[in-house]
């Protein structure tokens, strides 16, 4: 085999929220595979690693399973069309819809996958042009409580630090994260970290002994949705302890007394290690090593976030380093690490129904009148707009007759799947785009339109620490298949708005995103005036230095991390000058008060279901399904369990088993791996009707949501099991 240097192409990888660095070369004369994957070695996310996914990205290029052509349902028949005539469709029932329902009466629902450029084209179009905040994203499933959590804190949706805090920590605590199979190729960062600093310590907080155990100085395998008590001890204990900066706290934070006052609930800590069922000595031993040590980066991911109490997890985690004043220095912060690709990037352009581009908050008049005239758009929504979960409430009800789903699949993944099933299947009018024909959601589209996928489109992702990145093509378009944001832009064409949507490439849409970013935008970390932080205008999410890129510049754009205030120069650590977006510009303790999660096991659902991802699939495989390497670490859907409850429920390792919920049910093999404790069983996300014989753990999931985010409780559903 050789390879073809000539057409290497350097892009990002699909998958999770680290956003490595990926080269992609043809290869010519190859017997398997048409290219060759290989991790990039100035990538600063990855350094030349990739985990097993992101190696594996050259056994999913392919048409197999391809959506390659715009199809209309009519008369229960589908059809092949042409672009023109589903989007006509699209723009007249949209139109009809809104003239006789209001535009609250439509919605759209996107994704983490989507570039930034298609997340900027499509809330632009929602919020400034139809009038209605209705966009949502499956982002809501996986770190609103972050987003909330921080803007809470600092008063902006920011992530303090980066990745290179990894290796520069002498603790480093992960919290509700197996990131050996979820962020692997963190973990191999973490896992080299540490073989170089002897005095590295690591701490695991998770109700399962996962693989993230493998390198744990300390595991605590808390009970679940006892996070906020945990970190509440903590916050005591090191007031206990004189662990306080007190310089950092009085000059730069406000509410600690209220926070002290909550967590003095937690004062004995043999009472909270029977709360959280964690053995008292390991507990103390955490608190002494969290109270001892300099430089502590607490990374979390959505054991914390996918909670009814998950925006107050998020801040028990933050109280604890601002108490401290470990946030904005090298090795030390509170640290979201994020999911999809593109999480980020779309909470950059405002792709959750509480946010407006750039940053801006929809709730304030003096935003959304910048954002308005910087969009010269007709008007804009005024209101918050419906969250995932209310969202596909609200079309069940009929309250919303008209929506537009996007690169995500949410009969599988929403929590109450079936009721999502019931929504679209009684909803007026379904669009779906998608670069799969066939998936659980594409089967109720009335119209169903071909995108384009990893490889063949143009754009940027934002990875965890802020870093903006390239996914450029290197495959042409199969069949007739368009990028997302000219979709869009086509339909905004029809319904009169052409002048805002005339985009002939992803870099005219990204330069007008950098642009919004700036507008009436002076401010940055250096040189942020009294008054101008006096004004509640100041934000870090600044793209300054990336206004007027060429289209050559914009192909060529090297992975920086934001703020990008000069060109080309990104800002690996923010908070550094401890200003906070505050009016005052001071941090904020949040007084968080422990609850239990929202559903309790009872008689009738004794135990507690855990939902997540496991190492070698992503989503709902619509991708990673099609690589056999992948396919064989673990081939089918699985419930695992402590070996004490499959004898006393009378389930067999190794047999089926049916799990039962409130909402639904579904139908696995059990195994009893000895990482489950009493109580509780896990089930992966990934399986759907089409992968297996109908194992969406979704149909089970608890539609209970954190107050705050919005963000569904994933990990706490009360169920039942019987033998099948
Ligand atoms: Fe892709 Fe995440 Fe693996 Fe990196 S760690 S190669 S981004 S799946």
């Amino acid at each position: 085999q050789t390879l073809d240097t000539a057409q290497s192409t350097h892009t990002t990888c699909p998958y999770c929220g680290v956003g490595c660095g990926v080269e992609v070369r043809k290869t010519k004369n190859s017997l398997t595979h048409d290219h060759q994957v290989n991790g990039i070695d100035t990538h600063p996310a990855n350094q030349g690693r990739l985990c097993v996914k992101g190696s594996s990205l050259a056994e999913t290029i392919g048409t197999q399973s391809r959506l390659l052509f715009p199809q209309c349902q009519a008369n229960g028949q589908t059809e092949q069309v042409l672009w023109s005539q589903a989007l006509d469709k699209i723009a007249n029932t949209f139109k009809a819809t809104i003239e006789q329902h209001g535009a609250d009466s439509v919605a759209f629902y996107v994704s983490g996958q989507l570039l930034t450029e298609d997340y900027y084209v499509a809330n632009k179009f929602v919020k400034g042009f139809l009038g209605t905040a209705n966009i949502d994203t499956n982002s809501r499933l996986c770190m609103s409580s972050a987003v909330a959590g921080h803007k809470r804190a600092f008063g902006e949706d920011i992530v303090p630090g980066c990745y290179e805090d990894f290796e520069l920590a002498d603790l480093i605590v992960l919290v509700g994260s197996n990131t050996a199979w979820c962020h692997p190729v963190l973990f191999q960062r973490i896992t080299k970290a540490k073989e170089s600093n002897p005095n590295l310590c690591v701490v695991v907080i998770d109700p399962r002994h996962t693989a993230t155990c493998d390198i744990a100085d300390i595991h605590l395998p808390l009970l679940s949705g006892t996070d906020v008590a945990l970190f509440n001890g903590l916050l005591h204990w090191l007031h206990q302890h004189e662990a306080q900066d007190h310089q950092f706290v009085t000059a730069h934070t406000q509410g600690l007394s209220d926070a002290l006052k909550q967590a003095g609930e937690h004062r004995d800590t043999k009472a909270l290690a029977e709360l959280c069922g964690v053995q008292l000595q390991s507990l103390e031993a955490f608190f002494d090593k969290f109270a001892k040590t300099e430089k502590v980066i607490t990374l979390f991911s959505m054991g914390v976030n996918q909670s009814s109490q998950g925006t107050d997890k998020v801040n028990s985690i933050i109280n604890c380093h601002l108490y401290t004043g470990r946030i904005g220095k090298p090795g030390m912060g509170p640290f979201s690490m994020t999911g999809q690709p593109n999480a980020m990037g779309g909470r950059e352009v405002g792709g959750l129904a509480n946010m407006l581009a750039a940053h801006m908050e929809l709730s304030n008049p003096v935003q959304r009148d910048r954002v308005q005239r910087f969009w010269q758009s007709p008007l804009i929504a005024s209101e918050n707009g419906l969250k995932a979960v209310e969202l596909f409430e609200a079309v069940e009800a009929g309250r919303i007759k008209a929506i537009w789903i996007m690169a995500t699949n949410p009969v599988v993944s929403l929590p109450n799947a079936d009721q999502v099933k019931r929504a679209l299947s009684n909803c007026d009018f379904v669009v779906v785009s998608d670069i799969t024909a066939k998936t659980d959601t594409t089967a109720y589209a009335d119209v169903l339109l071909p995108a384009l996928g990893w490889g063949e489109k143009d754009g940027t992702v934002t990875n965890s620490e802020r870093c903006i990145s390239r996914q450029r093509a290197f495959l042409n378009s199969p069949g007739e298949a368009m990028p997302d944001w000219w979709a869009i832009s086509q339909v905004a064409k029809r319904m009169g708005f052409g002048a805002a949507f005339d985009y002939h490439h992803p870099s005219e849409i990204f330069d007008e995103h950098a642009r919004l970013s700036a507008f009436e935008n002076a401010s940055s970390e250096n040189s942020v005036s009294a008054p101008e932080a006096a004004s509640y205008d100041w934000r870090y999410f600044n793209l300054k230095g990336l206004c007027g890129l060429s289209k050559p510049a914009y192909d060529a754009l090297p992975p920086l991390q934001w703020p990008v205030l000069t060109p080309y120069q990104g800002t690996s650590r923010v908070l550094t000058n401890n200003r906070f977006s505050h009016p005052d510009g001071k941090a904020r303790f949040i007084s968080v008060k422990y609850e239990p999660p929202r559903n309790k096991a009872s008689r009738d659902y004794p135990l507690a279901l855990n939902s997540g991802r496991i190492r070698d699939q992503w989503h709902t495989m619509t991708r990673t399904g099609l690589a056999p390497t992948l396919g064989s670490h673990i081939p089918e859907p699985f419930i695992d369990m402590h070996p004490n409850d499959a004898l006393l429920f009378g389930i067999k390792q190794n047999e089926l088993a049916r799990l039962h919920s409130q909402w639904g049910t579904l139908v696995a093999r059990v195994q009893c791996s000895g990482n489950m404790r009493r109580g509780q069983v896990f089930v992966p996300i990934h399986w759907t009707a089409q992968t297996a014989s109908d194992a969406r753990v979704g149909a089970l999931v608890n539609p209970v949501v954190d107050p705050v985010s919005g963000e569904p409780e994933f990990k706490h559903t009360p169920v039942r099991i019987e033998p099948f």
